[in-house]
């Protein structure tokens, strides 16, 4: 079982609108207030989860834009049509708000709503149940780079590359540039809001790669995948670039979106029933295929001094992963789930 937060658009009328920004102003004031009452328990729930993650995020959390949230008892939606409570002139009525019409996978909690951008959007939680395992024999293996965002390789059907490194590189100095040209002028807000776009410009394309090599995976019958241990891509162990290159691309390494690469592909492929294993990915690059000695490559082609194995060197790394025997749960910091 996995859960997942999908949102769904809203079409109020402008009366209705009114009243949601009504209740999610009132609702952040009861959080914030942290009354300790029995009918409010939801919104203590809120407190606690908002008090958990500012320990997560190392900061006090405001709430500032006004939300709202209904339990998953007191809402519904049907056919393009949202129903829930609302507070009306101190009367609670049933009110149907036009949506998206949109089939919702899995099992309802809890509904949040908010406004974001001017449109009015609706968070569902949902928990979704995995598929069986797949009756998949073959193992793919996965490396995420720079140069090559992710390669994967199925051990004995080959190696495929997906996206496109020299773009994704272009952007993010396009970017940086950005970044820095507003913050020398004091812009700090506008910075902020740059950044926001940044990582919601790199949320989009890992969830495309994502899909991509889930698909890849999906169709060829593989049955495990295996990704460099997450624990390790928290730490910025993970190797991104290689050779002498490696100062220039520091700015580039950016090792939250390799994390959140993994863990899309992780969710997806569990839905799919597919399993998916941590692997220490120390040396990966280097290691030779074919015999384990340790080589560098240098250049296009990687060439073992030992045994002679040639190959591309931007597949050597997911030919190892694919090979290596997964971590122990214990020995992996973060799971996936
Ligand atoms: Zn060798």
């Amino acid at each position: 079982m996995s859960k997942i937060t999908i949102q769904v658009r809203l079409y109020p009328t402008p009366e209705q609108a009114r009243l949601l920004m009504a209740h999610g102003q009132e609702y952040i004031s009861t959080v914030k207030a942290h009354l300790p009452s029995a009918v409010k328990n939801q919104a203590l729930r809120d407190a606690y989860s908002v008090f958990k993650r500012s320990l997560d995020l190392g900061c006090i959390p405001l709430l500032k834009k006004p939300i709202c949230q209904w339990s998953n008892q007191n809402w519904r939606m049907d056919q393009g049509m949202l129903l829930l409570p609302l507070s009306i002139e101190g009367k609670v009525e049933q009110t149907r708000i036009r949506c998206a019409d949109i089939c919702l996978p899995g099992r309802v909690g809890i509904l949040r709503i908010k406004k974001k951008r001017g449109k009015w959007i609706a968070d569902i939680a949902l928990t979704i149940q995995n598929a069986p395992p797949t009756d998949g024999k073959a193992i793919m293996g996965i490396d995420l780079g720079i140069k090559v965002p992710a390669v994967a390789h199925i051990r004995g059907q080959g190696t495929r590359f997906f996206g496109n490194g020299r773009y994704q590189r272009m952007m993010r100095r396009r970017f940086y540039a950005q970044r820095k040209k507003l913050q020398k002028a004091k812009k700090t807000r506008i910075v902020k809001k740059r950044q926001n776009k940044e990582s919601r410009w790199m949320k989009d394309i890992n969830h495309k790669l994502s899909r991509q090599i889930v698909n890849h995976a999906h169709s060829l019958s593989v049955g495990t995948i295996k990704v460099e241990s997450l624990a390790g891509i928290r730490k910025g162990t993970t190797r991104t670039s290689r050779g002498a290159s490696a100062r220039k691309n520091n700015r580039m390494k950016n090792t939250w979106s390799f994390y959140q690469l993994t863990l899309f592909v992780t969710y997806k492929a569990q839905r799919l029933g597919i399993k998916v294993e941590q692997i220490d990915p120390a040396h990966t690059s280097q290691e030779c295929p074919a015999c384990s000695a340790h080589n560098k490559a240098q250049d296009r082609t990687y060439v073992c001094a030992e045994c002679g194995w040639r190959g591309h060197r931007d597949s050597v790394g997911a030919m190892n992963i694919s090979r290596r025997a997964g971590l122990s749960d214990k020995r992996i910091g973060a799971t996936g789930a």
